[in-house]
């Protein structure tokens, strides 16, 4: 099921703050190219390898189907903890590997176009962005060679909550179902809902901050070196502010901090939201999961056997290629903006104002009443970039739950089933209309 188009794995020396000379392993595979460009993340993380990398971009092949993005599947890797490196380190060596990507053209806005993962942000993607220009002077849409850069340099407004956002759409869609309320004896709203999250990097910080302003209630939070509870739920700014000031949950005042963070995933919650790496849950604590409903924020945070033991008590499980597909959604959205050259909502916002604000004085004339001035500002207020990103995810984000969830009923499947037996039929679609010229 792994088995992927292409790859590419290059080892090249770089001096550490020791003056050792040291081989960094980088790793890029395109899973399918059946649409171009591929499409997928680069992540530093020391656990990197080939493997890991392959399986993760066929993942990116699914998910880039299922939220109807034209792209094929990719992932990237560099086998390094970035906490060893400085910063000047960490821009030599993504320089250094931004540079093989495009000698052996694993990179370019029609090929392959790489996005932040773990370990890496709108930093690494500026460099990498910088370095891809130097290689291809004079390529009008080189910007689009990579998506999560930084606003100033062609990013999109949005794309930075963008997979936090689109895990929060996704759960409130699913939620929304009767047939899900009936399985959980559950309301269906957001508000009230007990939650546990596991991790808060981007993805983990963003979801709970949208679940928290929608009425959630976050019980737990768990890191990598500790986790924090509190029964009437967590103040997500305040806790964000202190692990900004300090660098960890520890010595959060506001809640209780609990040293074994495996042991809060643990706890009995409507939703859990494991949005930190893969594998966190597996047969070793599947069994004492008491969560209603499991959304996988992260890329493959159930192992296959607990999913399967998941999946046989009843505790519903959202996809990860489904549920965190936000972030490939949003960056389309980037590449998209690069290739056009203007920000999105340039040409039109003023237009549909003055529109809007026609038809609000004829309605004023025939209603006798005037509004006041918030209330027209309101009104007639025409798309700024971020709202028509937000608007375009959850419009993206409620399509996709909803076939999802028409392809579990019609067929009697999990959600994960489900979600597969989608993208599969529309990636073939592609195959089979493309002809077998070089197939047969
Ligand atoms: N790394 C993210 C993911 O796993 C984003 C990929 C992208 O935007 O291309 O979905």
């Amino acid at each position: 099921m792994n088995a992927v188009d292409a790859v590419l794995s290059v080892i090249f020396p770089i001096e550490n703050s020791d003056g050792e000379i040291v081989n960094i392993k980088g790793y890029r595979a395109q899973h399918s190219r059946h649409r171009l460009p591929v499409k997928g993340g680069i992540r530093y993380s020391s656990q990197v390898d080939m493997q890991e990398v392959e399986a993760l971009a066929s993942l990116m092949t699914y998910k880039c189907a299922i939220v109807d993005v034209p792209f094929g599947g990719a992932k990237g890797g560099i086998a390094i903890n970035p906490n060893d490196w400085t910063e000047a380190q960490l821009e030599r060596i993504t320089r250094r590997y931004t540079m093989e990507l495009c000698q052996k053209g694993f990179i370019g806005p029609g090929i392959d176009v790489p996005a932040p993962d773990i370990g890496t942000g709108g930093r690494e993607m500026a460099w990498i962005a910088d370095t891809y220009a130097q290689f291809n002077p004079g390529d009008v849409n080189g910007l689009g060679c990579v998506t999560g850069k930084p606003v100033s340099l062609g990013g999109v407004r949005g794309r930075a909550e963008a997979t936090g956002l689109g895990v929060y759409y996704g759960i409130r869609e699913f939620l929304g179902y009767p047939e899900v309320q009936e399985k959980m004896k559950h309301h269906g709203l957001i508000e009230g809902t007990t939650m546990v999250l596991q991790g808060f990097g981007n993805v983990g910080y963003w979801a709970s901050k949208f679940f928290h302003s929608n009425g959630a209630k976050i019980i737990a939070i768990a890191e990598y070196d500790c986790g924090v509870y509190s029964r009437d739920g967590l103040d997500i700014d305040k806790l964000s502010e202190h692990k900004k000031r300090t660098g960890s949950f520890k010595g959060f005042t506001d809640a209780t901090v609990v040293d074994d963070p495996m042991k809060l995933l643990e706890l009995e919650c409507d939703v859990l939201i494991p949005a930190a790496m893969e594998r966190q849950i597996g047969l070793k604590n599947v069994k004492n999961i008491r969560a209603k409903m499991v959304g996988e924020a992260a890329n493959g945070p159930l192992t296959p056997g607990a999913d399967e033991y998941l999946r046989q008590r009843g505790v519903l499980v959202i996809p990860d290629m489904l549920l965190n597909a936000g972030g490939v959604c949003v960056s389309y959205f980037e590449w998209l903006k690069n290739l056009s050259h203007v920000r999105f909502g340039r040409m039109n916002k003023k237009w549909d104002e003055q529109g809007k604000s026609k038809l609000l004085n004829l309605v004023e004339a025939n209603a006798g009443r005037k509004l006041n001035e918030a209330e027209r500002r309101t009104l007639i207020h025409g798309a700024e970039e971020h709202e028509l990103v937000y608007s375009g995810l959850e419009d993206t984000m409620i399509v996709a739950c909803h076939e999802t969830r028409s392809t579990a009923n019609i067929k009697k499947v999990d959600y994960k089933t489900a979600a597969l037996i989608n993208a599969i039929a529309k990636i073939s679609s592609v195959y089979s209309a493309s002809g077998s010229m070089f197939t047969k």
